[in-house]
């Protein structure tokens, strides 16, 4: 498998101007497999040129039709290349190889909902007082700098180009320092299905390097981010120098809410994955859960008895549910939430140890008795940490429920419809499941309300996100 190693720029392979590289280690080895160019400052001022020529010069006016045969060609693309996508994916997160195979196809879904989507997005007739006619149009914004995370680095790439490029955009797109491989071999592979050169950039490259410059440039119109708190804030400060449109998806601390009445049983048993999948590097992570004190015990119980069945491993075989943490920052930044924890004499369930092997691992931890003012209960961890804590009634555990600056994600579990709706309501998240675990839909808006975020991804709403709203009256 040949590996990605340079920028991907103006429809074609570059080396970065300053010479400087990205080693990639192999988390669950330890070992450094590469070295990929390093975008700097001079490389974001020649992309920004690139996309904005492409933009002016045939992206921006192109047939609806045809950008939606050139998207319906990427996805194919994409599906061709699943399985590269995802050995790629797995070398450098330690992604396990089946959920990497499944967000690789998750990508190629994005393009092939896009692609539909451009041919029946558009503006309405308005009837205004005066009479005349007046009509809305959405209007593509030029250049947009799409900067993603490493835990889910392939689908939020295709989750934010793709709607992007629908709309009419030229888009940059700037992976983790962690995670370069699958944007990069996206880049080329769009290219390769008939994206003009310039269309879709991608430049690896460190956020503290070419962050400011790609977020202050003054073509760039949008940056659609995902990641931490930290870095969005920083970049909602700096885009508010000229006013330039921002999306944020910055994570949470997403509850589990099991009432006595669900099929709690169901809910144990499937809860484990709500938390630990992606080693828990997961925004949406169902990371405090709440149930109801008659069922606790039991439900406790099943959960750990459930969580010690995980397979934990080698990302690279079929089975494996939790490979390892993304770096050893990473798995020593969730230490020390433990070790906090372990000082204030919290109970640990199962886990909070290494296992034996090489590689970034950390056992799947389930801790009871913590209190909300610890960390482990207000921050968010990123690694395979869940609190669970008893509720006896509604209200009160509602209002603890959204005692937290963050509001992503949450799952609801009962059988009483009206609960379940009225539960719904009341949790200040952008998502929520009843009944299920599910957060990501490529047909529904994904977002969140308070710290998480800004803006929605996916669904049309994020077709919307990229495009500015004209009025135009024409009078009688
Ligand atoms: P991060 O720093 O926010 O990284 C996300 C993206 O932003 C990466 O592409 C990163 O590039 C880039 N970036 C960093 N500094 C930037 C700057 N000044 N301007 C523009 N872009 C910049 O996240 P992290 O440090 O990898 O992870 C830290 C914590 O963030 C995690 O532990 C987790 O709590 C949270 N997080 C949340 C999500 C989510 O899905 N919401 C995803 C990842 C992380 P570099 O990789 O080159 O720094
Ligand atoms: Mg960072």
């Amino acid at each position: 498998m040949q590996l990605p190693e340079r920028l991907f720029v103006d429809g074609g392979w570059k080396d970065a101007a300053g010479g400087r590289r990205l080693s990639l280690v192999n988390p669950a080895t330890e070992e450094t497999f590469v070295d990929v160019a390093a975008a700097d400052v001079a490389d974001v001022g020649a992309a920004v040129e690139s996309a904005q020529r492409a933009w002016e010069s045939g992206w921006r006016d192109l047939a609806p039709a045809k950008r939606e045969a050139l998207l319906h060609a990427v996805a194919r693309k994409l599906r061709e290349h699943q399985e590269e996508i995802a050995q790629l994916e797995r070398l450098h997160i330690g992604k396990p190889i089946a959920d990497a195979r499944d967000e690789a196809g998750l990508g190629a879904r994005v393009f092939e909902f896009y692609a539909g989507a451009v041919t029946k997005f558009g503006g309405q007739t308005l009837p205004v007082g005066r009479g005349g006619f007046d009509f809305t149009l959405r209007q593509s914004m030029g250049v947009v700098a799409a900067i993603v995370p490493w835990n889910f680095p392939f689908p939020i790439a295709c989750w934010k180009a793709a709607p992007a490029l629908a709309a009419g955009n030229c888009v940059i797109l700037k992976p983790a320092s962690l995670s370069p491989l699958t944007a990069l071999k996206l880049g080329q592979l769009a290219h390769e299905a008939g994206l003009p050169p310039g269309v879709l950039q991608v430049l690896p490259g460190s956020g503290s390097t070419i962050g400011d410059a790609l977020v202050t440039h003054p073509l760039v119109r949008k940056v659609s981010f995902t990641g931490s708190t930290e870095v969005g804030r920083r970049i909602m400060e700096l885009a508010s120098r000229d006013i330039k449109r921002i999306s944020l998806e910055l994570g949470g601390k997403s509850p589990n809410i099991v009432f006595a009445d669900a099929d709690w049983q169901r809910a144990a048993e499937s809860s484990p994955m709500s938390v630990f999948a992606n080693t828990g590097q997961d925004c949406c992570a169902r990371s405090r859960m709440f149930v109801e004190r008659s069922v606790f015990e039991g439900f406790v119980e099943r959960f750990v008895a459930a969580t010690r069945k995980l397979i934990v491993g080698d990302p690279a075989k079929d089975e494996t549910q939790l490979g390892p943490l993304v770096s050893a920052g990473q798995r020593e930044s969730v230490e020390g939430f433990l070790n906090d924890a372990k000082v204030r004499g919290t109970r640990f369930l199962c886990g909070g140890v290494r296992p034996a092997s090489k590689g970034f691992f950390l056992e799947p931890t389930v801790l009871l008795d913590v209190k909300p003012t610890e960390r482990c209960w207000r921050e968010e961890i990123f690694g395979p940490v869940v609190a669970i804590t008893p509720f006896d009634d509604e209200a009160t555990m509602l209002r603890e429920v959204n005692d937290t600056p963050y509001g992503l994600s949450g799952s609801v579990w009962t059988s009483n419809l009206s609960r379940a709706l009225r539960v719904a309501r009341a949790v200040q998240s952008g998502v929520l499941s009843i009944n299920s675990h599910s957060s990501v839909h490529v047909e529904a808006p994904f977002g969140g309300f308070k710290q998480s975020g800004l803006g929605r991804d996916l669904g049309m709403a994020a077709m919307e996100g990229y495009t500015e709203l004209k009025n135009v009256y024409v009078g009688e």
